[in-house]
């Protein structure tokens, strides 16, 4: 059984300081990240951003997450609170939190996940009370909170889903409220200790640095973020733009096992490559040997095309958010809301592979703990199972964003992509990248309307199909962005090593990486009988 260390809160008029400590050197390496400006990168500078836009972010947060995934989520989770108080907040909310979350001084937190609900929020039973002079009263309890408790910061502000005494049930009943850890005294510094507390700390698989908090309320004083009973749509704002960050962390923890596992293939000696030696040592580096290099250009091509799909859907959020043309903006917005369900399950999809390759390049070493690699894998298989796991991202793929709008969404995908296979059709020297782009475009078209049929007839036709439509869907895309970055290197690869690299990728992912689309669609194709032919009672 687990054991929980309980944690008695103070009473509420008492403000203390945490117990809770991070590891050593966490506190200092946060101040200097604040110092450096770093929290305040894409936040608005009306409350002391940088106003840098989001497709500056993202790459700068897979290096923190390729560096420190569990470091990285304290300031992360402080971005989305920024975010949601941002566009749901009332002008004294703003005020007053803002400026301490864009500095870094405060974090935040995403409180949804009760003891009995995780995937269906629909379940919450955290309630709000009205106080009577505004505020509210929460009770209830969370868990599996991220940065519930620290001590990097003077003040944490949770966002808290609860019910109001007269919710309908269900998500539709939901509101949003800010809880801070310690109610702001007059001159905006911690005062109170609010009735929120820790209860435990769940001791986990990986980030071990990240706590991972039981939190309970106990009538702790709340404020009303958004319009009541619309909590959830509020939260959304936080968890979509949480849903890219975690894509981000798949894609760190990808490269760093990449980038080690290569400096490692190129010492390790150990064997003779086929075709002779290639090497005066003893043995030659694994680096030479064929299933070496499959496993290190798998990971390289993945890798590089998930931070081109990322960045560009990072760039289509700047966009719909700062483009003077409306429609300008609702395009990008939609292409945003199609591809958020792919790149979060995609990425952290190969986040774990990439990992896992990447423990395989080192062999037994990469096993044992001091090579850092297993780190990398316990720390990537979270990112598959939080922000909504990886199997409700493709129900949300084929269940919403599919159907939404008579399937405008789609479209602004789909066109494009056929238009610039129509435009490279006839390039000769294209041919070997346009071709299999068309073939797996002609799959996801295929099955598309398939699963849209079936859908339609039998909605858990579609969900049985959902998971390989969303890696059907994933690869094409990949697929589009190599074909472009081939269409780049080409007229500099002769002279450019950079530029060479980055064919010879292209070219390896469309003969050994996209052919998976047709066992994909070949397996969306069969539909999902067998998996409601098997008997209950058998499993
Ligand atoms: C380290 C860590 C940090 C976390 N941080 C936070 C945080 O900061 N804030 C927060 O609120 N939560 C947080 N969570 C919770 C996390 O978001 C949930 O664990 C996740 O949403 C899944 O919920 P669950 O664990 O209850 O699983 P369940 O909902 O019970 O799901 C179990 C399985 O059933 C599947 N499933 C469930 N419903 C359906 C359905 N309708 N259709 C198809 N399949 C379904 C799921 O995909 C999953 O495979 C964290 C969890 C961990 C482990």
């Amino acid at each position: 059984m687990r054991s929980i260390r309980c944690w008695k809160p103070p009473a509420p008029s008492a403000p203390t300081s945490c117990s809770r400590s991070t590891p050593a050197g966490f506190p200092a390496a946060y101040r200097a990240f604040c110092e450096g400006g770093w929290t305040a990168l894409g936040c608005d500078p009306a409350y002391g951003g940088q106003g840098l836009p989001n497709s500056i972010g993202v790459l700068v947060q897979e290096m923190i997450c390729a560096s420190n995934m569990s470091f990285g989520m304290y300031p992360g989770l402080g971005h989305g609170a920024y975010a949601a108080l941002s566009k749901h907040g009332t002008p004294e909310l703003r005020s007053l939190y803002l400026p301490r979350l864009v500095s870094g001084e405060w974090a935040g937190t995403m409180c949804l996940t009760e003891p009995h609900c995780g995937t269906d929020l629909g379940l919450i039973r955290t309630r709000a009370e009205p106080a009577g002079d505004g505020s509210y009263r929460i009770t209830g309890t969370k868990i599996f909170i991220s940065g519930g408790e620290h001590d990097l910061t003077d003040n944490i502000l949770h966002l808290v889903l609860a019910r109001l005494p007269d919710a309908p049930s269900g998500t539709r009943g939901i509101s949003l409220f800010l809880v801070p850890k310690f109610v702001p005294a007059a001159d905006g510094r911690p005062g109170m200790r609010n009735a929120v507390a820790c209860g435990a700390i769940e001791h986990k698989m990986g980030i071990r640095a990240s706590s991972t908090c039981v939190m309970n309320f106990d009538g702790a004083q709340a404020w009303l973020v958004g319009e009541p009973h619309r909590g959830l749509a509020a939260m959304f704002t936080m968890m979509n733009e949480a849903r890219l960050g975690v894509a981000i962390q798949g894609l760190g923890l990808a490269e760093v096992s990449y980038q080690n596992a290569v400096a490692y293939a190129r010492e390790r000696l150990q064997g003779r490559a086929p075709g002779g030696a290639a090497h005066a040592g003893p043995a030659d580096p694994i680096l030479m040997h064929p299933d070496v290099r499959r496993m290190l250009l798998t990971m390289r091509a993945m890798a590089e095309g998930c931070r081109v799909l990322g960045l560009w859907t990072a760039l289509q959020q700047d966009i719909a958010t700062r483009h003077p043309d409306p429609a300008r903006r609702q395009a990008a917005d939609d292409f945003v809301a199609l591809l958020t369900p792919v790149v979060k399950a995609l990425f952290t999809d190969m986040g774990w592979e990439n990992t896992a390759t990447g423990m395989q390049v080192l062999g037994g070493h990469g096993y044992i703990r001091e090579w850092g690699m297993e780190q990398y894998v316990r720390d990537a298989r979270i990112a598959q199972i939080y922000e909504g796991t990886n199997g409700i991202q493709a129900l949300d793929l084929v269940g919403r964003k599919m159907p939404a709008h008579a399937g405008r969404y789609l479209r602004r995908f789909f066109h494009p992509l056929s238009s610039w296979i129509e435009a490279h059709a006839g390039d000769p020297v294209l041919a070997e990248f346009v071709q299999p782009l068309g073939k797996a475009f002609g799959r996801l078209q295929q099955t598309t309307a398939a699963l849209a049929r079936s859908g339609l007839a039998d909605p858990a036709e579609a969900a049985a199909g959902a998971t390989e439509y969303l890696r059907l869907f994933g690869l094409t895309a990949l697929a589009w962005v190599w074909a472009r970055a081939a269409k780049v290197a080409l007229p500099h690869a002769t002279t450019d090593a950079f530029y060479r690299a980055k064919l010879t990728t292209a070219r390896f992912y469309m003969q050994k990486i996209q052919p998976q689309t047709g066992a994909l669609s070949s397996a969306i194709l069969a539909g999902g009988g067998t998996l409601r032919e098997f008997e209950d009672t058998a499993f």
